[in-house]
């Protein structure tokens, strides 16, 4: 069995969203602690990742070291979360692998997602990224060519492009570790994303790539028999923050896609991870999960969370 686990912001981050290293160190430890259960079941793990407080916290290094450093595009502050959260996620992987006497190698891989650079995305930004800033703050950097947003009484935001994952070009490098037996870390935030220009050459680009649609696509691409996204919810809710709000168990892609085009699901949350679970479902005809990072286990096994499974 090949499990695909995408983990959310709570892997990463403490409980309150805070991100000094000690809360991220801690904050995986308790992610790799359920992961590691499901390596000592026998299972085949590749791991996935989001960045957002990572990237929004070198954001403000850059601004506020723009005249001593020079600044860094946004690609490159993708690629810099992969290799420190690859790096934070294998010290605790392998930790929690030698306290259950689990022999697996661990391996984190930078990976390149590619987008089309005609993305209508790119037209109209709308993933909000990095702190709030003051006008005068934001005019100076919309005057190089950022979008920002008003945000009412918070300030101002930037909005960057999340232009759709076409593929994941690193992907067979992640396959092959796999398939020698790596747990393998990968395609954090989605992946690093770039466009092919007319010479056939790739270039990074400032956009963000949903690490939920980045992770269906790597799911399929590693040929796994499920993808799980492990988030702070034990399942998707059915009329969310509703008296009469319901827990999702075992559905069909269909009804999951009938209740998402009803508006179940909010468009940054829980949104993408349902149409992520929904695109790997339809095109591997195996299920997919989601549910909490403590429930990955019975997750996997079909006994709690949001089950997605092809036409019954
Ligand atoms: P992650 O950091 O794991 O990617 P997100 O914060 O993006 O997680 O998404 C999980 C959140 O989605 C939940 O904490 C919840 O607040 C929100 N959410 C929105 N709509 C729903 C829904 N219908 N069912 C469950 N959670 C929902
Ligand atoms: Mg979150």
């Amino acid at each position: 069995m090949r499990v695909l686990v995408a983990l959310g912001g709570n892997a990463m981050t403490g409980p309150d969203g805070s991100a000094r290293p000690e809360d991220q160190i801690a904050a995986a430890e308790v992610a790799m602690a359920s992961v590691a259960d499901l390596v000592a079941e026998g299972a085949d793990v590749v791991l996935t990742h989001g960045n957002g407080p990572q990237v929004g916290n070198l954001l403000v290094k850059n601004e506020i070291s723009a005249n001593v450093v020079p600044p860094v595009p946004l690609d490159w502050c993708g690629a810099q979360t992969q290799g420190t959260l690859g790096f934070i996620l294998l010290n605790a992987l392998e930790r929690a692998l030698v306290s259950r006497g689990v022999q697996r190698q661990a391996a984190a891989v930078v990976t390149r997602t590619l987008v089309d650079r005609h993305d209508s995305a790119f037209d109209e930004p709308t993933k909000p990224i990095g702190r709030y800033l003051s006008r005068a703050d934001a005019e100076v950097l919309m005057q190089h060519g950022q979008t920002f947003e008003e945000r009412g009484a918070k300030g101002w935001r930037r909005l960057v492009a999340s232009p759709q994952p076409l593929e994941i070009l690193d992907a067979g490098v992640v396959a092959t570790l796999a398939d020698c037996g790596y747990l393998v870390v990968a395609n954090g935030g989605g992946g690093i994303p770039v466009v092919r220009g007319d010479d056939g050459t790739l270039h990074g680009v400032e956009a963000v790539i949903d690490k939920d649609l980045g992770a269906a696509l790597l799911a399929r691409c590693v040929a796994a028999d499920r993808l799980l996204i492990a988030t702070d919810v034990d399942a998707a809710i059915l009329r969310y923050g509703k008296p009469d709000a319901e827990p999702i168990a075992e559905v069909t892609v269909d009804t999951m896609r009938k209740y998402a085009e009803e508006g179940h699901f909010a468009r940054g949350s829980m949104g993408p991870k349902v149409e992520a679970i929904c695109r790997f479902v339809e095109a591997s005809g195996k299920p997919g999960v989601i549910t909490s990072l403590t429930n990955i286990v019975p997750g996997v096994r079909g006994e709690t969370g949001t089950i997605v499974v092809p036409r019954s």
